[in-house]
């Protein structure tokens, strides 16, 4: 946010030699997100030796989403931790505790250790900033940054691999999080994956549990926990299609079909996660039927979006999906 007003900052408190030694660049990677940034004089109060951490505990964002399940899953993790005011707003306490009990309920079937945090770093930046294609890499990993002492390494879980692999579209990636790794501390992003990739391999885990109680909905349209009717739900309920699993989480649609699909207007992020579910559904060879409705409905997205003069790169993506 600094970088966006440009000027000079001052950083009143410690900051590690490490940190100190890498923020150019930290501002060259972030730099890559599409974005022009403003020059900075900085004054750091005190830099200090990194940590000597005498504790080896492995940590991971939790939210209760299908990215943090499976990272939290697939991993050896002793913290699950919980921020409100990242997904879920910072003043929405109604939907925070409903999360915090499904929270609560995961930790205790995995035996992990819950952290809960709250910052109002999105009510503050959001209005200068794009928490989802600049800077929740960096929150994530100033959290990390300060967790107790006892944890050497914290995991950021990944998002899409063909997201990550476009320059620009996801504020995070394994680059950025090896330059936050200071105060002799590790952030580490996990491998990245497909959303249905990651579906499908809970399912043959036996994940029935943690597959049933996720919570993906962001959007809580009418307020509910899960809303069954925005972009995110309705791509899980699309991926559990593609899995066969016999069960689903919570309010997510039964079946979703081409009019389901057809019914979304997703943004050029979004468009990606269509598509790479598809790749792989194909690769996989899952449920042709459903394969054949979404194939119908990105092309039909296309040409709403060339009626729209949607940017380029986006159509150039879905035609060649
Ligand atoms: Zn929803």
């Amino acid at each position: 946010m600094a970088l966006k007003i440009g000027g000079e900052i001052e950083f009143d408190g410690r900051t590690s030699e490490g940190l100190d030694r890498k923020i150019d660049a930290i501002v060259g990677e972030l730099s890559k997100f599409g974005f022009k940034y403003l020059s900075l004089n900085r004054s750091i109060s005190l830099i200090e030796p990194d940590l000597a951490l005498t504790d080896h505990k492995i940590a991971s964002f939790f939210s209760g989403g299908l990215d943090s399940t499976f990272t939290a899953e697939t991993n050896l993790v002793n913290y699950l931790v919980s921020v409100r005011g990242f997904d879920i707003e910072y003043q929405n306490l109604d939907l925070w505790d409903a999360a915090v009990k499904n929270i609560l309920k995961f930790s205790k079937k995995t035996k992990t250790n819950p952290l809960f945090l709250s910052t109002n770093i999105r009510h503050i930046s959001n209005p200068i900033l794009s928490w989802g294609s600049v800077y929740h890499g960096t929150a994530l990993g100033a959290i990390a940054m300060v967790l107790p002492l006892g944890i050497e390494t914290t995991l950021i879980p990944s998002t899409s691999a063909l997201l990550a692999s476009k320059p620009g579209y996801l504020g995070t990636g394994s680059h950025l999080c090896d330059l936050l790794s200071n105060f002799g501390r590790n952030t580490i992003t996990d491998k990245e994956q497909s959303r249905l990739e990651k579906i499908d391999l809970l399912g043959r885990m036996g994940k029935e549990y943690a597959l049933r109680s996720l919570r993906v909905c962001w959007e809580n349209l009418d307020g509910e926990y899960q809303c069954g009717r925005c972009f995110k739900c309705i791509l899980t309920a699309l991926e559990f299609d593609y899995s066969g699993l016999p069960y689903r989480s919570s309010s997510l649609a039964e079946i979703v079909n081409f009019k389901d699909v057809l019914g979304l207007r997703p943004s050029i992020s979004q468009c990606f996660f269509l598509i790479e579910d598809y790749r792989v559904a194909r690769k996989l060879n899952l449920n042709r039927n459903l394969r054949r409705s979404v194939k119908l409905s990105l092309l039909v997205i296309c040409a709403r979006s060339f009626v729209a003069n949607y940017p380029k790169r986006w159509l150039k993506q879905l035609l060649s999906s």
